[in-house]
């Protein structure tokens, strides 16, 4: 929308599309050249603008920037490619007969997609008609450039809880931390978002080795040695266990804190192993009224189920067959698996010292309204699957999941996604290349 004209240069409301965080901009054409782009105060996202971003009208003309289709005429083995120039009618019908051709030959998948990352990129606000594309053409092999900044966050996240990182509500919450990631230079609009909910009172933890400008206006500022960052969480979780300051409700009724796990092999006990002929094969936890196992249906509230009496600490002796079988709840291994991460072992390892770990234990056990985001600095590690899933295992037991004020799934209009992973066939994902050797994702250590 242009808002201001003058003989000489026009004023045009826009955004930027240089990222994800599309800052709302304004922006200033000259002789139907770009000049300058500052924030558009009036846009949701136009408080501030990045570098990159006010840089746009050095990318928009810059005599490198590739505007049209190329045709290489030489050899790839000759120094100069001999660029051509040729329509966009010509490249599309080319690019379809040759991917057409290929398909019919080797099948869908054997081409593999490469895409940049949308998430820093203009591509983001065309990744989502890219993934159609690839979709109902067959292949079930992208190449994606996101795995460094978005694996954790959207998939191992999703390990633990069923869906990626859903977006902070840090305008409303009570505590706000910041998880080796820094808004106020990777993604302003939650940097605003962060300053309206400082203004109304949320503390802020940052978790991050540099004192950035945000660590410096913390309540309280982990400097945590790079790539501890699972140990951290852990002595999060074993103080937050240790003194009963978790939100055992939600623990209860969400989460699989109270199911059994078998102690001969690890895996949980399901109602089969108990009673052979039964219909179903449910998950199963301990009644502390009854005194026995049952059945734990997990596709139904778990308060319709007396969950408050489930057991979630301590083994159990069960009659398996003609066995006994030590049990015990998830929780119960959890609270082992943590009781190592003692705040000296957690300073050892983290150089987080003692104070400052409990002071954040503090908020966590006693604030339900906790928006987080953990980025690059869980993210660019080698461990970042099994650090993301501890951060967000310790997240569950603050019980804010959902809430308004913490991390909200945000239900979106109810129109199909143009993406969506249906319109790939069963038959070609199983093609995925690496599907056999890594089903769930990457390694947790490189190599
Ligand atoms: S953060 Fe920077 S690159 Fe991203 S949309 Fe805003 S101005 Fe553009």
């Amino acid at each position: 929308m242009q808002v201001t004209t003058t003989a000489a240069t026009q004023t045009r409301q826009g955004y930027c599309t240089l990222c994800r965080s599309r800052c709302g901009t304004l922006n200033e054409v000259r002789d139907d050249m770009l000049v300058s782009v500052r924030p558009d105060a009036s846009h949701p996202t136009g408080q501030a603008m990045c570098m990159k971003g006010k840089a746009a009208p050095e990318l928009v003309h810059s005599p490198h920037r590739l505007r049209y289709p190329m045709r290489r005429t030489r050899p790839k083995t000759e120094a100069d490619p001999g660029w051509v120039r040729i329509g966009w009618d010509e490249a599309l019908a080319e690019t379809a007969q040759r991917l057409g051709a290929i398909k019919a030959e080797s099948g869908a998948e054997s081409v593999v997609f490469a895409v940049t990352t949308p998430s820093g990129t203009p591509l983001t606000d065309s990744i989502d008609w890219i993934e159609r594309f690839v979709r109902l053409f067959g292949s079930p092999n992208i190449c994606y450039a996101t795995e460094v900044c978005n694996w954790h966050k959207d998939f191992a996240h999703a390990f633990t809880f069923g869906c990626g990182m859903p977006a902070a509500d840090y305008a409303q919450a009570e505590l706000i931390v910041l998880w080796g990631h820094n808004p106020a230079n990777t993604w302003l609009a939650q940097a605003n978002a962060i300053g309206r909910g400082r203004a109304k009172g949320a503390k802020m933890v940052v978790i991050d080795p540099r004192p950035t400008a945000l660590a410096r206006q913390a309540d309280t500022w982990l400097p945590v040695r790079p790539g501890t960052d699972a140990a951290l969480a852990l002595g999060l979780i074993h103080l937050l266990i240790a003194d009963a300051r978790f939100d055992e409700d939600f623990v209860r009724a969400w989460t699989n804190a109270p199911l059994l796990v078998r102690g001969d092999n690890g895996h949980f006990l399901r109602e089969q192993d108990l009673w052979p002929d039964a219909e179903g094969n449910r998950f199963v936890a301990w009644n502390e009224a009854l005194a026995c196992a049952v059945p734990y249906d997990s596709a139904q509230a778990a308060q319709t189920q007396d969950a408050a009496n489930f057991r979630l600490r301590g083994a159990v002796e069960i009659d398996v067959g003609a066995h006994r079988l030590s049990c015990a709840p998830a929780f119960e291994l959890l609270a082992q698996g943590c009781a190592a991460y003692t705040p000296p072992e957690v300073e050892r390892i983290t150089g987080v010292a003692e104070a400052s770990l409990r002071a954040v234990a503090d908020l966590f056990g006693t604030c339900r309204r906790v928006a987080y985001h953990a980025w690059t600095g869980i993210g660019q590690h080698t461990n970042a699957t099994q650090a993301e899933r501890a951060v967000a295992t310790l997240y569950a037991l603050c019980g804010s999941f959902d809430r308004i004020g913490a991390n909200r799934v945000r239900v979106g209009p109810g129109v199909n996604a143009v993406n969506s992973l249906s319109l790939l066939p069963d038959a070609q994902r199983a093609k995925a290349l690496g599907l056999a050797e890594r089903p769930i994702g990457p390694p947790r250590t490189a190599g």
